[in-house]
């Protein structure tokens, strides 16, 4: 590895924004090979966030503090916590992906599902691009989800949980917070996925522009919407939040519709993402205006 030099967010957003733009991996594999991602929400986050503490306790002691998962990998390196930036992304759906899937009632669109596997098979080869641009760079860097330990564990709270969760890290480089049905609402909408990856880097943290971790739901801010609860066709979402295992089992039913409906392998689901008012923007209108301000409020975010 060579001696590192300094880098910037406005480097590593380029650098992920220009791979989506130019990679051929980043490609629905349909017919007209139409790609899977337009452009990417990127944020930062330190490793001495206390945020990683407060994930242990609130998720479980399983999952990883960035420092955690980066010296059980990199542990020649050495490093302090202080010394770690988390880099992550949100991949919007494109509009049309979003449009196909608003008309579903029970199963995917046929774009929806190409995008849940061939839309994540470009974000790993994303985290990849990521880790190895930075060690030629000369920094160290693990994507925790390529991690062959990163494992999914049952979980009292939440009846399962994973070691490291691309939302979890989202949430705390300031890219978003949670709605009742444990999405991920972004400033592009909740229809998204998310990647990340930790690095021997200093870069200075993203805001978290939210006073709390429901801050941009409507159910949360006001007690309307609950539009998820109607789309969900396996009853997973209720006033109480998202029932995972519920959830899963429609995925797992997902697989023979979408080989039988659309002949490939694949699944997904996503309705709770789209055809509600958090699927392309933030709906709490005070939230988004004032993050459109570029306000920040008073005191830091609590966890629960
Ligand atoms: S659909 Fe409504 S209740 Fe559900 S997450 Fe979005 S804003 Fe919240
Ligand atoms: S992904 Fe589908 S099954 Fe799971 S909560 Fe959303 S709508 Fe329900």
């Amino acid at each position: 590895m060579k001696e590192a030099a300094p880098i910037s967010g406005d480097w590593l957003s380029s650098l992920i924004n220009d791979f989506i733009a130019t990679s051929p991996v980043n490609n629905m594999q349909n017919e007209p090979a139409e790609p899977a991602w337009d452009s990417a929400l990127v944020g930062f986050a330190s490793g001495v966030d206390p945020i990683w503490q407060q994930y242990k306790e609130y998720v479980g002691a399983f999952h990883w503090t960035p420092w955690e998962v980066f010296n059980q990998h990199r542990p020649e390196q050495n490093v302090s916590a202080e010394q770690l930036t988390v880099i992550s992304w949100i991949l919007p759906q494109r509009d049309k992906v979003r449009e196909t899937n608003r008309r579903e009632n029970r199963y995917p669109s046929e774009e929806w599902a190409r995008i849940r596997v061939y839309g994540e098979e470009f974000n790993v080869a994303l985290r990849n691009h990521v880790v190895s641009s930075l060690e030629k760079e000369g920094h160290a860097a693990v994507a925790p989800m390529l991690t062959l330990n990163w494992t999914i564990v049952k979980s009292e709270r939440f009846s399962y949980a994973s070691s490291w969760s691309e939302r979890h890290a989202a949430y705390a480089a300031g890219l978003g917070t949670f709605g009742l049905c444990d999405g991920l609402i972004t400033a592009r909408g909740k229809a998204m996925r998310a990647g990340s990856v930790v690095a021997r880097i200093s870069i200075k943290p993203t805001p978290r522009p939210y006073s709390s971790h429901h801050a941009y739901c409507l159910f949360f801010a006001d007690g309307t919407c609950g539009k998820c609860i109607d789309r969900c066709p396996a009853r997973a979402i209720t006033e109480a939040g998202h029932d995972k295992e519920k959830c899963r089992l429609h995925l797992a039913r997902s697989r023979e519709y979408v080989k039988k409906t659309y002949e490939f392998e694949g699944y997904g689901c996503g309705l709770c993402q789209t055809g509600v008012p958090c699927e392309s923007i933030i709906p709490v209108k005070a939230a988004r205006e004032a993050l459109e301000r570029g306000e920040l409020p008073p005191m830091p975010p609590p966890l629960a």
